[in-house]
């Protein structure tokens, strides 16, 4: 089986990934549920809902108790505008109380997925950012959009081919080994295949992890600290009555996706498990799958994938180390999901810094013309 090291998901208000997967032709790929729907169980409570949000920019789901989660009250939810607003980067955890039902069966799971990190800990800043951004703006920016087929069919493979057919060579598995400097301009960039001299006019767009750029450019300030992701995957036809995404309170599972073939599992800051050993830890998730699934506590075939540095650690602290696409060199831009975008490690954030790179490599070429 072809599997991600993650099920990725974008929500249909993340404008700029939505708008490069149009670019590239692979949008209807996207899948999703037509309304913005999130069934929930609670291993703990034994209890089943599924959140609803309502369409439009008033919230109105909130007032409806078939719509919010269960043993909660409208006026639970007004934390989310103090987030929302909140001016100064802190830890989520001074911002609102993280403790309650519309905390723990709600805010706390949707900010865990979003900001891989402890919401306690996580920035108030990159919250409130994705909370103006999605559910502020109503159930028609929150519809959760899976890349089904994985997203190198999404995201990659259409983008190679758009490229390629407008004439762009791409090297694949051809390492960048350095940069070098004459002045403030890069000169020269030395490849695994050998280097490339850089005419005067020839700008650089450097879209590594930060631990790489920081490796190739000693003066850069990028952030230091990582959080893993665990994905566990499962050769077994889900059940029909398993939705395609499932979020699971009080569990070792965070969400269950259920595809073709296949069930997955995926667990956001799982530096805890990272050290477990991988057959135990494929017994404990499946053991929950199974009871949620209703399925035979046999273990299946399995994989397991353990991404060390899945996302930096989006705390205030870590958010401002993140640096601006622009540098001290004149003809080297910034990209990738770290760089001061304003919004988590997410395809989003990684999108709209390849938009700002092409926007300013853009503006320089015609100011030289
Ligand atoms: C398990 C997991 C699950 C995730 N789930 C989601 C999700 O559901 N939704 C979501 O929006 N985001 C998700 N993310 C985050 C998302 O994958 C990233 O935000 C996005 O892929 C980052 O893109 P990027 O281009 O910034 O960086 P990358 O995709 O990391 O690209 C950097 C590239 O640089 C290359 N490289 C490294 N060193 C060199 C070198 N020396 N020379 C040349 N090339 C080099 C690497 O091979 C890599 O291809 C997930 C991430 C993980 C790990």
């Amino acid at each position: 089986m072809l599997i991600d090291n993650g099920t990725h998901l974008v929500l249909s208000g993340n404008h700029a990934a939505l708008s490069f997967a149009k670019t590239i032709g692979s949008e209807q790929q996207l899948q999703g549920p037509a309304e913005a729907e999130y069934p929930f169980v609670d291993l703990a409570a034994d209890a089943r809902w599924t959140l609803r949000f309502s369409e439009g920019r008033i919230p109105w789901w909130v007032f409806d108790k078939d719509r919010r989660v269960p043993q909660t009250g409208a006026i639970d939810y007004l934390p989310l505008a103090r987030l929302a607003w909140t001016a100064a980067d802190k830890p989520i955890g001074q911002v609102m109380n993280c403790t309650g039902p519309m905390y723990e069966r709600f805010m706390g799971p949707f900010l865990r997925a979003a900001l891989n990190i402890a919401p306690r800990d996580g920035s108030s800043r990159l919250a409130g950012a994705l909370v103006r951004e999605t559910l502020a703006r109503g159930g028609r920016a929150c519809r959760p959009l899976l890349a089904g087929d994985g997203i190198g069919n999404v995201f990659v493979e259409p983008a190679v081919r758009y490229l390629q057919g407008r004439g762009v060579s791409i090297m694949f598995e051809d390492e960048l080994l350095g940069l070098h400097f004459s002045g403030r301009h890069i000169s020269r960039a030395d490849f695994k295949s050998g280097p490339v001299t850089l005419a005067h006019d020839d700008a650089v767009i450097l879209a590594v992890p930060p631990y790489v750029a920081a490796a190739l450019l000693p003066a850069l300030q990028t952030p230091t600290l990582f959080r893993g992701i665990v994905n566990a995957h499962f050769r077994v036809d889900p059940p029909s009555q398993l939705p395609p995404m499932l979020g699971v309170i009080n569990g070792t599972c965070e969400w269950i996706f259920a595809h073709p073939g296949r069930i997955s599992v995926t667990i956001s800051d799982a530096g805890r498990l990272f050290d477990m050993p991988r057959a135990a830890l494929a017994q404990t998730i499946w053991r929950e799958v199974a009871a949620v699934a209703r399925l035979p506590e046999t273990l299946p075939p399995w994989q397991l994938v353990r991404e060390r540095r899945a996302t930096f650690a989006a705390t205030p602290e870590q958010n401002a180390l993140r640096p601006a696409a622009e540098t001290a060199w004149s003809n080297l831009i910034l990209a990738g999901d770290w760089t001061a975008t304003g919004l988590p490690a997410t395809l989003e954030s990684a999108v709209r810094s390849g938009y700002r790179a092409a926007d300013l490599i853009g503006h320089s070429l015609r100011a030289a013309a």
